[in-house]
């Protein structure tokens, strides 16, 4: 994880709380925390022991060491890497949208508290809307956008090229750079959710770090 300028870690610190303040006037238990270690502690926090957890694929839970923390905690881990092959692993992802948590990232946040995620799978997009008890979404300042137009353009034309690249799926966006708008099997932008409002109220809990985390 890159180490941020000291005028940006200013800017995320002065950003990061208004955002949180945004989030929690649409029902979203938020918190804003500047360094890794404190974020990662809350969210542990947050997971009763004992109780079932899924989560979906996010390099910002890798990157936070978050992911390998719940894989080594006190709970009922849900992880569909150990499956043994293609049917188990889709059954296992079936089941983390009945965990008690679900664990995530988001792809975009607008500053009035919107999420934004684009999902191929859709594991992700139906986790937020229904299913699980709680949800986590732990995202870095870099998520941030000025509107929900900005946001659902970053999920378009920055995280998708980017994991597209990552995971090696030969869309057009991963030749380009950008979003070509495409029809592809392989697309990773099979379905857009748009979280205006936790429902019920705290129902998804949102950490920001004021770091740059993920894509
Ligand atoms: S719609 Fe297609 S080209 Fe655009 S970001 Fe998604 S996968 Fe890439």
């Amino acid at each position: 994880m890159e180490n941020i300028c000291k005028p940006k870690q200013e800017a995320y610190d002065n950003l990061g709380p208004l955002v949180v303040k945004a989030l929690k006037a649409r029902h979203f238990d938020s918190w804003y925390f500047s360094s890794v270690e404190e974020a990662k502690e809350k969210v542990l926090s947050l997971i009763e022991k004992g109780k079932s957890i899924g989560w979906g694929g996010s390099y910002t839970l890798e990157q936070t060491g978050i992911l390998e923390a719940i894989k080594n905690g006190d709970y009922k881990v849900i992880d569909r890497d150990n499956a043994n092959n293609k049917e188990e692993r889709k059954a296992i992802q079936k089941q983390a949208l009945i965990a008690d948590y679900f664990i995530m990232s988001a792809n975009a946040i607008s500053q009035d508290g919107v999420i934004v995620n684009l999902d191929g799978n859709g594991n992700r997009a139906a986790a937020m809307v229904y299913g699980p008890d709680n949800v986590i979404v732990v995202a870095g300042m870099n998520k941030v956008c000025k509107t929900v137009e900005d946001a659902v353009n970053r999920t378009r034309n920055i995280a998708a090229p980017i994991n597209a690249q990552r995971f090696d799926i030969k869309t057009p966006c991963k030749t380009s750079g950008s979003c070509e708008n495409c029809k592809s099997e392989r697309s990773i932008c099979a379905s857009m959710v748009i979280s205006r409002l936790s429902f019920p109220a705290g129902k998804i809990k949102v950490i920001l770090i004021g770091k740059e985390l993920g894509f």
